[in-house]
C-alpha cells in the first residue's frame, strides 16, 4: 500500500476511534462522572477524617487534662498530709492547750519552722483557740477577733466536719497574686483547739505542673490563674477575652458542672476540654484545633490525586476496550473505502473519490478566494505499449506512474487520482499557474525517465467564483490536454 493510503487509513482510523458522537459522548460522560465520583469520594474522605481527627484531639486533650488534673491532686494532697501530720504532733497539741508554756511553745514553733521548708511559699500561721493569738509565720500578728469578716476563715476552719478547708484568694493587700489557702484543724479529744494554715502563691503551685502553652486554669469568674504565659495570668486576662465567644461559651458551661468531672466543648474544629479539681473551685481548660488545611495538603488531595491516578487507569483500559470493540467497525469502513474510494490496480484515489474531492478544493478555494490548479494527464501511445509488451506489463507501468505522483505532488492538500483508463489528474488547491506548471514538468520529466512511456499534461488554473463553472474548469485542462497531443505529446500545455 501506498504512503498516501497509509495516511488515509490512519486519518480514518483516528476519525473513527475519537470522532464517532457515541464515542464522543462515552468518553465526555465517563471523564465526568469519573471526576465527580472523584471529587465526591475526596470530599467524604475529609469530613470522615475531620471527625476522627476531631474525636481524637479531644480523647487526647482529655487525657493530656486528667495527667495534669492527677499531679495537681497529688501536690495538694502532698501539702495536705503535711499539715495533718503536724496538727497531729503530739509537741503541736501541747502548746495548742498550753500556750502559756515557754517551753512547749518554743518545740512547737521550732517545729513549724522546720516543716515550713516543705511549703514552697514558707509560710505558715496558726491560731489557737486558748489565747485568740494570731501568728503568721512565728510572729504574733494580732489576736483573734470573732466579729471581724477577715478572721471568719478560722471559725469556718474550727467546724469543717470534712477537713481541710480548702481556697483560693487573691491578696489585694500586699503581693497582687492569688494564694492557695489549706487550713487544717488542731483536735483534742475530738474537740477542735486551733487551726494550722498552710498559704501557697497559686502560681508557683500550679507551675509545679509545667503548663504547656494549650492548658489554662481558671476560676469560676472566668478569670486565668495560670498559664504558660506569664502575662496573661498578670493582667488577670479572663476566658472571653482571650477566646472571645467561644470563651464566654465554655465560662457559661462550667456552671453545674460537678467536681472532679471533663466536659468537651466542640466549635467545628476548636475543641476545647475542660477539668473541674476536686477540692479546688478552679477548672482547666485545654484548648486545641485540627488543622484542616494539612488535612486537605497532606491527605485529601492525596485520595484526590490517588483517584484521578486510577480513573485515568481505568479510562485507558476502557478506551482500549471500547478500540478493540470498535475494530470490527473500522475493517468494514476501511475496506469499503478501499473498494469503493481507491482504483484496484494503482491504489489511487479513483474517479469517486475524485469527483467528492474536487468540489470540496472548489467551494474551498470559492470561499478562500485563492488559485486552484488542475493537471489533466494521459500516457501518450499506451495503446501501442499494450499492443507491443502486453496488458499485464502496461498494468506495471500504470502502478509506475502511479509512484512517480507520491514523488512529485507532495503537499497534504495536493490530491492526486486516477481518472479513468491511462488517464490521471492532480488537484492543487492554492497554486499559482507557475508552480502548476513547474509540477507538471516535473510528472513529465519523471515518467520520461521511466524510457516506456511518455506523458501529455494539461494545465488549468483560477481563482473560482460563485459565478463559475466547475465542469467548465476540468474541461479546460482537459481541452488543454487535448492542444498538447495535438501539439506532439510528451509536452504541457495551458
Ligand atoms: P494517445 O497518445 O492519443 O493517448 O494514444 P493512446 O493509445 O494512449 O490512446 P487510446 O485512448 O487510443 O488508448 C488508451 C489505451 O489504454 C486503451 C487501453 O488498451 C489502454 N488501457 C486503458 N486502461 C488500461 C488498464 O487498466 N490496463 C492496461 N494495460 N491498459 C489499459
Ligand atoms: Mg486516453
Ligand atoms: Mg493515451
Amino acid at each position: 500500500m501506498s504512503n498516501y493510503i497509509d495516511s488515509v487509513v490512519d486519518d480514518l482510523d483516528r476519525q473513527v476511534l475519537f470522532n464517532m458522537p457515541l464515542r464522543r459522548a462515552i468518553i465526555l460522560f465517563s471523564a465526568l462522572l469519573f471526576a465527580v465520583i472523584a471529587f465526591c469520594s475526596s470530599a467524604a474522605y475529609y469530613f470522615a477524617m475531620r471527625e476522627i481527627l476531631n474525636e481524637s484531639l479531644a480523647q487526647e486533650l482529655r487525657q493530656t487534662m486528667d495527667t495534669r488534673r492527677l499531679t495537681l491532686k497529688a501536690e495538694l494532697d502532698k501539702e495536705i498530709l503535711l499539715l495533718k501530720v503536724l496538727s497531729e504532733y503530739p509537741a503541736v497539741r501541747d502548746y495548742f492547750l498550753n500556750p502559756e508554756d515557754e517551753k512547749t511553745k518554743e518545740d512547737c514553733f521550732a517545729l513549724f519552722e522546720h516543716h515550713k521548708e516543705y511549703f514552697q511559699s514558707k509560710i505558715i500561721n496558726w491560731v489557737n483557740v486558748i489565747d485568740s493569738n494570731y501568728y503568721v509565720n512565728g510572729k504574733l500578728m494580732e489576736k483573734y477577733n470573732a466579729s471581724n469578716p477577715n478572721h471568719s476563715w478560722f471559725f469556718e476552719a474550727l467546724e469543717n466536719k470534712n477537713p481541710p478547708a480548702i481556697k483560693v484568694a487573691y491578696d489585694y493587700l500586699n503581693r497582687y497574686i492569688y494564694d492557695l489557702y489549706i487550713d487544717y484543724p488542731v483536735y483534742s479529744d475530738g474537740k477542735a483547739i486551733g487551726v494550722i494554715s498552710g498559704r501557697i502563691s497559686l502560681l508557683k503551685f500550679i507551675n509545679r505542673l509545667d503548663l504547656p502553652e494549650n492548658i489554662f486554669i481558671f476560676d469560676k469568674d472566668g478569670i486565668i490563674i495560670s498559664a504558660a504565659d506569664k502575662k496573661i495570668v498578670q493582667e488577670q486576662k479572663r476566658l472571653k477575652d482571650l477566646f472571645a465567644v467561644q470563651g464566654e461559651k465554655v465560662h457559661e458551661g462550667i456552671f453545674g458542672m460537678g467536681k472532679n468531672t471533663s466536659k468537651v466543648f466542640d466549635f467545628g474544629d476548636v475543641q476545647y476540654v475542660v477539668n473541674s479539681m476536686e477540692r479546688l473551685d478552679l477548672f482547666l481548660v485545654a484548648k486545641d484545633k485540627v488543622d484542616i488545611r494539612k488535612i486537605i495538603e497532606e491527605r485529601a488531595s492525596m485520595v484526590f490525586l490517588a483517584l484521578l491516578l486510577l480513573i485515568l487507569l481505568v479510562f485507558i483500559v476502557f478506551n482500549k476496550f471500547i478500540g478493540r470493540v470498535l475494530k470490527p467497525i473500522n475493517r468494514n469502513m476501511l475496506s469499503y473505502i478501499e473498494t469503493s474510494l481507491l482504483d484496484e490496480l494503482t491504489k489511487l484515489p479513483n474517479k469517486r473519490f475524485f469527483n467528492i474531492r474536487i468540489e470540496d478544493e472548489w467551494n474551498r478555494a470559492v470561499r478562500g478566494k485563492y488559485n486552484l490548479s488542475f493537471l489533466m494527464m494521459d500516457l501518450d501511445k499506451f495503446k501501442d505499449y499494450n499492443d507491443k509488451h502486453g496488458h499485464l506489463e502496461g498494468d506495471r507501468l500504470l502502478r509506475e506512474v502511479a509512484r512517480v505522483f507520491s514523488y512529485c505532488v507532495n503537499r497534504t492538500s495536493d490530491f492526486s487520482a486516477r481518472f479513468g483508463g491511462e488517464e490521471f489528474c492532480v488537484i492543487l488547491p492554492n497554486t499559482k499557474v507557475e508552480g502548476a506548471r513547474k509540477i507538471a514538468e516535473k510528472i513529465r520529466v519523471f515518467i520520461e525517465r521511466t524510457g516506456k512511456a511518455t506523458i501529455s499534461i494539461g494545465v488549468a488554473c483560477k481563482i473560482p467564483t460563485l459565478e463559475d463553472n466547475m465542469q467548465e474548469f476540468i474541461d479546460q485542462a482537459d481541452q488543454k490536454l487535448y492542444e498538447a497531443k495535438n501539439a506532439g505529446r510528451n509536452r504541457i500545455c495551458g
